[in-house]
């Protein structure tokens, strides 16, 4: 009888669609999470509004260019790759979809991933109806030793450097060997959305030498610009040219390609740096602040514009909502129990949020 009554109130949609998706959790991002508060330290954003505007002259009734020109031969400068070996996106998110779309085949291949790291890897796979095959990051999150032997098979294997949410740099010397290994068989996907604030970890130069090496970026953190969704695949011009196969027509709107072109001229990549430059030392402060208060228990070296803490117990994210302040929780995370993920803001947001852990330390000892 239940069975029925369940039949009968099945919508249309569900019935059609992939079963796979019905059962899925859509990703938790900090937009979709939301929260009450006056500072906002959820998302990684940069806590810079630059003022740039789009080009008003430009005619709307007509597509833009595949992939804008000002905007491909400024990244390929800042980036130092050849055009050839760049593809804009709707942000690094678009870039790991198209990856996955265009490399795993639905219900056969799989990916990999050295968990903790971000969200998006395992729920793109799952929308493509592909596995996730998941190698956890060892205690200090360095990757497992042991890796290239436990990758099953797997079409590519995403390692985010610096890691999100751990914060946590590995550098080319322990990467090189890991793509070399792999050469004949396996992508290795490094994530690079938070390079700008540990520069040197970069294996940019190195995707002339390596066919199985794709590298993504973004301008949503330290370019400051979330909200214009515009990202980077960087690998060899047979990588490329596969995913242009699979994109869609015109995959960067006018305004965006025209505002994001300007951010990187050399003035606007200038720019980043000095901000970059003030985000690392306003991170630095952060994490030796909050390192001397008790109730903590550890503070994560970070190379990203966020840190991550652990504390002795789960009273914190609650504490600091209540005080304005909207952080990100990591502690339904497996290995990540108490933990919490803050992004680094303004100067007065960061005075503001270590005043509020002071006064929590105090309340609950
Ligand atoms: N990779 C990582 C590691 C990220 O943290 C994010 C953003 N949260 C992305 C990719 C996606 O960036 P974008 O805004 O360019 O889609």
């Amino acid at each position: 009888m239940t069975n029925v009554v369940d039949a009968a109130v099945v919508t249309l949609a569900q019935r059609l669609a992939r079963p796979e998706l019905l059962a899925m959790t859509p990703y938790q991002s900090a937009r979709r999470i939301g929260g009450t508060g006056d500072v906002w330290l959820n998302a990684n954003e940069s806590p810079f509004a630059n003022t740039l505007a789009a080009d008003s002259t430009v005619a709307y009734n007509r597509y833009p260019e595949f992939q804008p020109t000002q905007l491909i031969n400024n990244y390929s400068r800042y980036a130092k790759v050849a055009t050839d070996q760049l593809l804009a996106s709707r942000g690094a998110d678009e870039a790991i979809e198209l990856l996955i779309r265009t490399f795993c085949v639905p219900g056969q291949d799989s990916i990999t991933i050295c968990t903790p790291t971000y969200g998006m890897y395992a729920i793109s796979a799952a929308t493509c109806n592909v596995a996730v095959n998941t190698v956890p990051l060892m205690a200090d999150w360095q990757l497992d030793p042991h890796l290239i032997n436990k990758l099953d098979g797997s079409k590519m294997v995403f390692i985010c450097n610096p890691n999100n949410p751990t914060g946590s740099t590995l550098t080319p010397d322990q990467l090189e060997p890991i793509v070399s290994a792999l050469s004949e068989q396996c992508l290795v996907v490094v994530d690079e959305a938070y390079i700008e604030f540990s520069p040197h970890l970069t294996m940019a130069s190195l995707i002339e030498k390596y066919d199985n090496l794709v590298i993504l970026r973004t301008l949503s953190k330290a370019f400051a610009l979330a909200g214009l969704r515009c990202g980077f695949m960087l690998a060899n011009s047979g990588i490329i040219d596969l995913v242009k196969k699979v994109i869609a027509p015109y995959p960067v709107p006018a305004p965006v390609g025209d505002i994001a072109g300007q951010s990187l001229s050399i003035a606007g990549v200038e720019k980043m740096t000095t901000q970059v430059a003030e985000l690392n030392q306003l991170g630095a402060q952060f994490s030796d602040a909050v390192s001397q208060l008790s109730g903590v228990s550890e503070v994560y070296h970070s190379g990203a514009n966020f840190v991550l803490v652990r504390f002795e117990d789960d009273r914190w994210f609650k504490k600091l909502g209540e005080a304005g302040v909207v952080v990100r929780n990591q502690s339904s995370v497996k290995t990540l129990e108490n933990c919490l993920r803050f992004s680094i803001g303004s100067s007065s947001e960061m005075e503001r949020l270590i005043s509020v852990l002071i006064n929590i330390s105090i309340a609950i000892k």
